[in-house]
C-alpha cells in the first residue's frame, strides 16, 4: 500500500517516502503560549496527531516535534501589563495547552521545545546567516535579506516580482534594506531584562523572532532535512518561507521534503477563527457548553477532510457527537455479543472490501471523512446481520478488526490510553516515595509531569486519586 500526501510544495499529492526507511521525522507549528488555543489552533493539531498516527499505522517510527513559542510581542506586553516575567505568563496557558491536548486525545509529541530553551541555537544560526552575507544587522537588530535567497516564495507560489516592488516604496521607513526583509532578532528594549526576555549574543543584546526558532529547533530534534513539515495554512506565508529561506541558507540543504497545511476553522459565520480578530472559542467554552471533547475531536478531525475548510456550529457539533454514540455502540455490541450459528459469506466479504477502502481512503491523503462513511455504512449492515445471528465467529473478528483500524486514527472508542494507568500509576508511587524522602522538589516535579499528560493528583484520606484534567 502506497501513502500519498499533498505536499504544498509540488501542489500534487506525493509518494511518501522518508530519508531513512522505517523512520518519519515531523516537525509541527505548536501554539503560542499567551492564551488558550482556539478551535482553529485545536484543529490544525489534530491533524498534526492524524498524520502522526497514520505514518504510525503505515509502520513509521515517527518522531514528532512541536514547538512551544514562548516569546513574542504579545506575550512581552501581557507579561508587562501583568507585571510578571514572561516565564511566569506563559506557565498556565502551557499547562492549558497540555490539558487541552489530552482531552482531545492526540497523541504526545517527541518533543516540545520552547523557543527561551534553544536561545543558543538560534544565536549559532543567526551568526552563520550573517556571515555567508543572509543577513545583515541594522541598529541591533538583526535581519534575513530576502534578494539573497532566489527560491522564496516557492513555497506559497508567489510572485516574487509584485513583492519587490511594494517593497522599495516602504522600505526608507524602516532600517531594513527592503520591507519584506524579516526579523531575526530584535534589539533588547528596556523592559525586556525585567520581563526575562533578554539574552546576550554576539551581535547584540536582544531576543529572537518568530520564524527563527522553528528553524534552530527543528535542527536541534531532527536534523537539516524533515520529512514532513505540516502546519495551519495561515501559517504558510511568510512563516514557513521564512523557515525555509533561513534553513536552507544556513544549511545548504532542503529544509522539509513534504509540506502539509491543514484549512482554516470557521465560525458560524464563515468567518475565519482567529485570536487576533477578537471572538473566539476555545475548548474550555466548548465544554462549559456541555460539549464532550471527544466529539470536539471527532468534529475536527473526521467531520471534514482536513485541506477543507469546515464550520464550527452547535448543530455541527451535536452531529459528531451522536456519530461518536453511534460508533461507541456499534463496538460495544460486537464486543459483547456472542457469535451466531453462522457466518455470512457475503458480510465477510463486505468486511473485508471495507476494511481495504478504509486503508486506501487514509493513503490518499489522509481523507478520513471518507473513510468513516464506509465504517458507518458497513456499521448499518452489520448490525442488521446480528438482529438475525448471521455473524458467526469469523465475522465478529473481522469486525473487531475494523474497530481497531478506525479507532487507531479517531481514538474514540477506547476509555483509556492503553499504557497510560499504568505509567501514572508508577509516577504516583515515585512521587510517594519521594514525599517520604522529604524531595519535595522531586514529588512537586512529577505532579507538573502529570500535568502535562493531562493528570490531575487529588491527595485523599485514602491516598492519592488521578482523574483526566478535563
Ligand atoms: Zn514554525
Amino acid at each position: 500500500m502506497t501513502l500519498r500526501l499533498h505536499n504544498t510544495l509540488t501542489a500534487a499529492k506525493d509518494v511518501f517516502e522518508p530519508i531513512e526507511a522505517g523512520r518519519a521525522g515531523m516537525y509541527t507549528c505548536g501554539p503560542t503560549v499567551w492564551n488558550y488555543a482556539h478551535a482553529g489552533n485545536l484543529r490544525a493539531f489534530l491533524v498534526y496527531d492524524l498524520v502522526r498516527r497514520h505514518l504510525q499505522v503505515s509502520g513509521y517510527d515517527v518522531t514528532h516535534v512541536m514547538n512551544l513559542t514562548d516569546i513574542d510581542d504579545r506575550i512581552l506586553d501581557q507579561a508587562m501589563h501583568a507585571g510578571v516575567t514572561i516565564g511566569e505568563y506563559v506557565k498556565p496557558y502551557v499547562a492549558a495547552f497540555f490539558e487541552d491536548m489530552g482531552a482531545l486525545r492526540a497523541q504526545p509529541a517527541t518533543h516540545y521545545p520552547r523557543a527561551t530553551e534553544h536561545i543558543p541555537e538560534m544565536v549559532e544560526m543567526i551568526t552563520e546567516l550573517i556571515e555567508n552575507q543572509h543577513a545583515y544587522v541594522a541598529d541591533g537588530d538583526v535581519y534575513f535579506r530576502i534578494a539573497s535567497f532566489p527560491t522564496y516564495g516557492a513555497l506559497s507560489h508567489l510572485d516574487r516580482g509584485g513583492l519587490r516592488a511594494g517593497a522599495r516604496i516602504a522600505a526608507d521607513k524602516y532600517d531594513k534594506e527592503s520591507v519584506s526583509d524579516f526579523a531575526l532578532w530584535k534589539k533588547a528594549q528596556p523592559m525586556d531584562d525585567k520581563l526575562g526576555a533578554a539574552w546576550d549574543a554576539p551581535f547584540g543584546r536582544g531576543r529572537p523572532g518568530w520564524h527563527i526558532e522553528c528553524s534552530a529547533m527543528s535542527k536541534r530534534y531532527l536534523g537539516e532535512t524533515l520529512d514532513i513539515h505540516a502546519g495551519g495554512v495561515d501559517l504558510m506565508f511568510p512563516h514557513h518561507e521564512n523557515e525555509i529561506a533561513q534553513s536552507e541558507a544556513a544549511n545548504h540543504k532542503q529544509f522539509a521534503r513534504f509540506w502539509l497545511h491543514s484549512e482554516h476553522l470557521a465560525d458560524a459565520t464563515g468567518e475565519k477563527m482567529s485570536k487576533s480578530a477578537g471572538g473566539f472559542t476555545t475548548l474550555r467554552d466548548l465544554s462549559d457548553a456541555g460539549h464532550d471533547p471527544v466529539a470536539v475531536r471527532f468534529f475536527l478531525l473526521a467531520s471534514a477532510h482536513y485541506r477543507t475548510r469546515l464550520r464550527l456550529s452547535t448543530e455541527a457539533l451535536h452531529a459528531a457527537s451522536e456519530q461518536v454514540r453511534r460508533l461507541r455502540e456499534f463496538a460495544d455490541r460486537v464486543r459483547r455479543s456472542a457469535p451466531g450459528p453462522i457466518d455470512d459469506d457475503d458480510l465477510l466479504r463486505r468486511i473485508g472490501e471495507v476494511r481495504a477502502g478504509y486503508r486506501e481512503a487514509l493513503d490518499d491523503d489522509l481523507n478520513l471523512p471518507q473513510g468513516v462513511g464506509l465504517v458507518f455504512e458497513l456499521a448499518r449492515e452489520a448490525n442488521a446481520a446480528m438482529d438475525s445471528g448471521r455473524i458467526g465467529e469469523r465475522g465478529r473478528d473481522a469486525l473487531l478488526q475494523l474497530i481497531d483500524d478506525f479507532d487507531a486514527h479517531l481514538d474514540i472508542v477506547r476509555s483509556e490510553e492503553p499504557g497510560l494507568a499504568q505509567e501514572v500509576e508508577r509516577l504516583i508511587a515515585e512521587r510517594e516515595a519521594a514525599r517520604k524522602g522529604h524531595d519535595f522538589g522531586r514529588a512537586d516535579q512529577i505532579r507538573e509531569e502529570l500535568r502535562d499528560k493531562g493528570i490531575a493528583l487529588e491527595d485523599s484520606q485514602d491516598g492519592v486519586r488521578w482523574r483526566r484534567a478535563r
